[in-house]
């Protein structure tokens, strides 16, 4: 063997030991989506010859549970049927087909937004907007907020503009910057508008007015809002009436909508500049033609149909009540993420291996560097398709959980241990005191 190729082999292999020593090698489960009952899956335990077994998952971004909806599958196979597999190349070369024209539309339409631009990803298409955007402008600072996600990082990075960071939601803090760097000079504020990790919601009104008072554009994020948020699935901005003063609305096709993809609407000089300019959008192929059509049935279909919007917050309200009243430490917020702290990277994995192998139920732990060291913690994503008895028995095993590895319960729970333990007995001694606890 050649003892040159050992070497290099013992940089990966000691980089990989460098993870398993912080708790931060991650496992993936091996799952089986089932599309007419989700959120139903089966679980292949890795190096294990049983037969699979059927899991509930809890963790999922498809938020609304799109990705089996008949309109979505529906218009997939359609446009498999007529259009085949793939795309064919790249926009430029011979890539754009009516599907993703459509998609297009819809996407304008949605935001009340002239122009609309679809990426291979969300990832991708902030990666490519934010940087594009940026450097096509004169001296451009951008303003970010500290929690933004690595794709808009990447973003602002790849730019290689001046770049500072306004602490989070914090626009005091971001005003203090912009009056720093003048009305002149060109400024692009990047943030979200729902942080997927706390499930908090930014300030978009007031952020908004700081951008017009300080002539400074402006760029949402609305990856964790779009479908599921505002009256027609727009997003937090459509909530708040500001669509039309947001200068990019920046969302993904994978998560409320359930396909794949990510996309920009803005002004028709802000998307053809980007169309035009941006790399990731020039040399990649462009979405499938299922694939597009796929999410732009789920994207028509929430504009109309508010039922799984009502339905997605009722059960992550429903959850969120009947966790913290079994003495879960479920952090607070106003949306549709249910965080349950665990704050140490080994308890946490330890913690969802034991949902997984005593209780069938996976949530997959969020470790750093997804989020902060101590802040580790299990997130769990309630859809329209959890019912109250899955809720039940999710209390009912994380209950277990939490006795079996000696993690704190919190001070305020309301039902004595005694109740907890007999769980078992019935979904509903936890989902009563809902109603209590509102
Ligand atoms: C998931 C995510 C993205 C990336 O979207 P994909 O379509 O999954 O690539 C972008 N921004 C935020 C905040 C995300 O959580």
């Amino acid at each position: 063997m050649n003892p040159m190729a050992l070497s290099y082999d013992q940089h990966f292999q000691s980089a990989i030991a460098r993870l398993k020593m912080e708790n931060r090698y991650r496992i993936f489960a091996n799952l089986e989506r089932d599309a007419a009952r989700f959120p139903t899956a089966l679980w292949r335990p890795e190096g294990e010859e049983h037969a699979p077994r059927e899991v509930t998952i809890w963790c999922s971004n498809d938020y609304l549970a799109m990705g089996g909806h008949p309109a979505s599958l529906d218009a997939a196979r359609d446009a498999l049927e007529r259009h085949g597999a793939g795309a064919g190349g790249t926009r430029n070369i011979s890539g754009t087909h009516h599907p993703i024209v459509e998609l297009e539309a819809e996407l304008s339409d949605l935001h009340g937004k002239p122009a609309a631009l679809v990426f291979t990803s969300g990832w991708v298409s902030n990666l490519a907007s934010i940087s594009t955007i940026a450097t096509l402008l004169p001296n451009c600072l951008i303003l970010s907020d500290a929690l933004n996600h690595n794709s808009m990082i990447e973003g602002v990075r790849r730019s290689g503009c001046e770049k500072q960071v306004w602490r989070h939601n914090d626009v005091d803090h971001l005003e203090e910057l912009l009056q720093a760097a003048g009305r002149d000079r060109a400024k692009l504020i990047v943030f979200e508008s729902l942080y997927s990790m706390d499930g908090d919601i930014a300030p978009v009104e007031k952020i908004v007015a700081l951008a017009e008072k300080y002539n400074a554009l402006t760029y949402v994020d609305e990856v964790h809002a779009v479908g599921m948020y505002g009256a027609r699935g727009g997003g937090i901005c459509q909530r708040e009436g500001v669509e039309s003063r947001v200068d990019v609305i920046e969302g993904t096709l994978a998560k409320g909508f359930g396909a794949l993809g990510g996309y920009i609407a803005a002004s028709p000089a802000i998307v053809d500049a980007v169309r035009s300019y941006a790399p990731q959008f020039i040399f990649t192929t462009t979405l499938p033609p299922m694939v597009a059509a796929c999410a732009r049935a789920a994207v028509r279909h929430l504009k109309h149909s508010g039922e799984e919007r009502a339905r997605h917050q009722h059960m992550a309200l429903l959850t969120k009540h009947a966790l913290r009243a079994a003495g879960l430490p479920v952090m607070d917020n106003v949306s549709h993420i249910v965080p349950v702290m665990v704050g140490d990277a080994a308890r946490c994995k330890a913690a969802s291996d034991l949902l997984l192998r005593r209780h069938s139920i996976y949530i997959q732990p969020i470790n750093y560097p997804t989020v902060a060291i101590g802040t580790e913690r299990l997130r769990i994503t309630p859809t329209p398709r959890h019912d109250e008895a899955h809720v039940a028995e999710l209390v009912e095993a994380m209950v277990d959980v939490w006795s079996t590895l000696g993690l704190p319960f919190t001070e305020s729970h309301v039902i004595p241990l005694q109740a907890r333990a007999s769980a078992s007995r019935g979904p509903c001694a936890y989902l009563e005191l809902k109603n209590a606890a509102e």
